[in-house]
């Protein structure tokens, strides 16, 4: 089998095809400590793609609650124990090699689904990834236990630590999730018709549908089940990326060619999500650039963490932990990067706290970010992981995104201004 290598494993790692990178890649940040559940991205997506008939299961973007939510149910914790019995007590990580760009996150000395495969000899034969197809039932109930706490109870009396930073006794967050268009597909990897391919221009991955014989093999190896069949055409569907906004083809948002970011993402209220474009060099590594939003918060930062980076597949979509949430969960899910990304994340220095602010200011993808200086407005206490204090400086700077063709198209400050109107009627508007 060929070898690639996977920068979020901090290895080389086999791949049933030989390396081959886009150019620029789809990639996006969720900040978690931000989503509020409205499920508004999930009926963006909804409504503009999956209301057809045969497709009344099919959320190609969900929000579920952890630990106990899934859509389709179970589907990470199955997985992580089909790892465990392929490799028991080796799915572990190294973290002590680290360093920012060849192995930001150490280096995983466990088997991805794609190592964890070789040597299966099972009744239908020798397959390319493990994986499992989910039961109908578990594709039935997108959002069951939403907002399930886990962890200690009420006791009449109080919840005793539980209220406390820097982690809740009783604790669940919200994990809003879609296609990752990983580096890796696991889909296509599985494919045997060959119907799923990843662009050249911006590493979407998309089924043919006049080449897909609805196998379900990319439903059965998707780590992330974001791969789902429709039983009125026979075919197996997933998230496009909204590729028409991406190609600046939206009248409204793009009149002149300007890249816009996907449905999803431009609908969130809660102001969590950050999509973009990163640029790749002919290593598959991503182009060192700073001023890309994404490639400041992921790469430079390491603020933001790949989902489940062990299975594999090296995903494109990033998350900034959630600080209430013990650690070993969140370390198992977003592996060793954790302490590092909640450490920042809890006293930001300015130009981080800058960049924060970009989420959901404009519509078009932010190809290039600069920051203007402003003066200092605030000292404040607060409390870091371990528990200790540390004193954040607040400035009041101003950031600019730029799109793709270097035109400012946001513009916003660190301190949100706040305008108060005055009432000049009783029952006036
Ligand atoms: S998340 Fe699943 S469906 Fe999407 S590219 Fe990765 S393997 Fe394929
Ligand atoms: S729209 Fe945003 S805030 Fe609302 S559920 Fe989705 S990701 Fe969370």
């Amino acid at each position: 089998m060929p070898t690639v290598h996977n920068w979020q494993l901090g290895r080389a790692m086999e791949y049933p095809y030989p390396e081959h990178h886009p150019s620029t890649q789809f990639a996006f940040v969720f900040n978690i400590n931000r989503c509020i559940n409205c499920q508004t991205c999930t009926m963006a997506c909804k409504s503009t793609w999956t209301f057809g008939r045969g497709q009344e299961h099919m959320w190609w973007n969900n929000v579920e609650t952890k630990p106990f939510g899934g859509y389709p149910r179970y589907w990470d914790a199955r997985l992580l124990n089909l790892l465990e019995k392929a490799n028991p007590r080796r799915q572990v990580w190294d973290a002590s090699g680290s360093d920012s760009h060849g192995a930001p996150y150490g280096r995983f000395d466990g088997k991805t689904i794609f190592e964890a495969i070789q040597n299966y000899a099972g009744p239908e034969g020798a397959k390319r990834v493990l994986g499992y197809l989910p039961t109908p039932e578990e594709w039935e109930s997108p959002n069951i236990h939403e907002e399930v706490a886990t962890g200690l109870a009420w006791d009449g009396k109080s919840f005793g630590a539980s209220t406390r930073l820097p982690e809740h006794k009783v604790w669940y967050f919200y994990l809003a999730r879609l296609c990752n268009h990983c580096t890796y597909p696991a889909c296509l990897a599985a494919c045997p018709r060959q119907a799923i391919y990843k662009r050249p221009e911006d590493g979407v991955v998309l089924i043919d549908q006049s080449r897909c014989n609805g196998y379900q093999k990319c439903v059965e190896a998707c780590p992330y089940k974001k791969s789902i069949y429709r039983s009125t055409t026979g075919t197996s569907e997933k998230c496009v990326a909204c590729y028409p906004r991406l190609e600046g083809k939206d009248p409204l948002i793009s009149p002149n060619g300007e890249p816009a970011e996907t449905r999803c993402m431009t609908a969130c209220p809660g102001k969590i999500r950050l999509q973009g474009l990163v640029s790749i060099d002919e290593d598959g590594q991503w182009a060192v650039d700073p001023t890309n939003p994404i490639y400041f918060l992921v790469r430079e930062r390491r603020i933001a963490l790949p989902i489940y980076p062990q299975f594999g597949t090296e995903p494109n979509g990033f998350y900034i932990p959630p600080r209430w949430v013990p650690r070993p969960y969140l370390e198992q899910m977003f592996g060793p990067g954790v302490r590092h990304a909640i450490e920042q994340y809890s006293c930001p220095d300015r130009e981080l706290l800058a960049v924060l602010q970009l989420f959901r200011t404009t519509q078009q993808i932010i190809f290039r970010f600069q920051i203007e200086e402003g003066p200092k407005v605030a000292e404040i206490e607060v409390t870091m992981p371990d528990g200790s204090r540390k004193t954040q400086e607040i400035y009041n700077d101003t950031v600019i995104g730029f799109n793709k063709f270097g035109k400012e198209v946001t513009r916003i400050t660190t301190e949100e201004p706040v305008f108060e109107r005055p009432v000049q009627h009783v029952n006036s508007f």
